[in-house]
């Protein structure tokens, strides 16, 4: 399977990718797509996706409580000029619970629908962080899109769910499923050909206080498989199958 969401550039993480991406293949990992949230880890990104072709991939992103808006321009022309390196966009988004002055929501808000129209223009899947914001999310995405997008680690109610679904949304399912209520029922939620794997490295670990990494993928898959009551082979097919779905791109590279 491959992890569809994986923060290996940011600081912190990069000075020891390289060990996340050795383990990840000895475990017999297809692939890991890096997310990004600043200028400086899209350029780094592109590094690791030269170095680790045909299983290091990386989507370009910024900073959901960002303001900047020639960092996002930057990252912008970044994405234009390779975009055909690039495998999606994000991670991007709107998060309500970090961003609490509606002036500043608005400008989340006009950020994101840039994100949304640039994903729909170079025809690239759109991974989306949303915390508290969802139907915000939903309105632009029914507004701006039809975009590929992917819900990443979503923390929404079930009704927000099936719009997103109605919008041809997949959902990558993180690590904390192993200790969250939430995250099991919003899988039960999704039908199977709609579901993705995530490990968030390193968000959003199966234990409290330790990092992510991509293997943890792994867990996510037999938890899944415990919890829909589906064959874990059969899961991991349909998952990976979802993965190119997903992101059509990874096919060609
Ligand atoms: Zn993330």
């Amino acid at each position: 399977m491959i992890d569809t969401h994986a923060h290996l550039t940011r600081p912190g993480v990069y000075e020891h990718a390289d060990e996340l991406i050795d383990e990840a293949r000895r475990e017999g990992l297809l692939g890991i797509i890096n997310v990004t949230m600043s200028l400086d880890e899209a350029r780094n990104a592109l590094n690791l996706v030269s170095k680790y072709r045909g299983f290091v991939y990386t989507a370009l992103g910024y900073d959901y409580g960002g303001f900047d808006i020639r960092e996002v321009q930057s990252i912008m022309k970044i994405i234009n000029d390779n975009k055909d390196v690039i495998v999606g966009i994000g991670e991007v988004g709107l998060d309500y619970s970090k961003v609490r002055d509606p002036m500043l929501r608005e400008i989340s808000r006009h950020i994101f629908t840039r994100w949304v129209l640039l994903a729909k223009e170079l025809d690239l899947p759109i991974i989306i962080h949303s915390r508290d914001a969802e139907n915000d999310v939903i309105e632009l995405l029914r507004k701006y899109g039809p975009v590929r997008c992917i819900m990443h680690a979503f923390g929404g109610n079930k009704s927000q769910v099936m719009k997103l679904l109605e919008l041809g949304c997949y959902f990558s399912i993180p690590p904390t499923i192993t200790r969250s209520r939430q995250k099991r029922d919003l899988a039960s939620f999704v039908p199977l050909n709609r579901l993705l794997v995530e490990s968030d490295t390193p968000e959003l670990g199966p234990n409290p206080g330790e990092p992510s990494k991509p293997t943890h993928i792994k867990l996510v898959l037999s938890e899944l498989s415990r919890a829909l009551n589906v064959d874990i082979r059969e899961l991991s097919d349909i998952i990976t199958g979802n993965t190119y779905q997903a992101f059509p791109k990874l096919l060609s590279k």
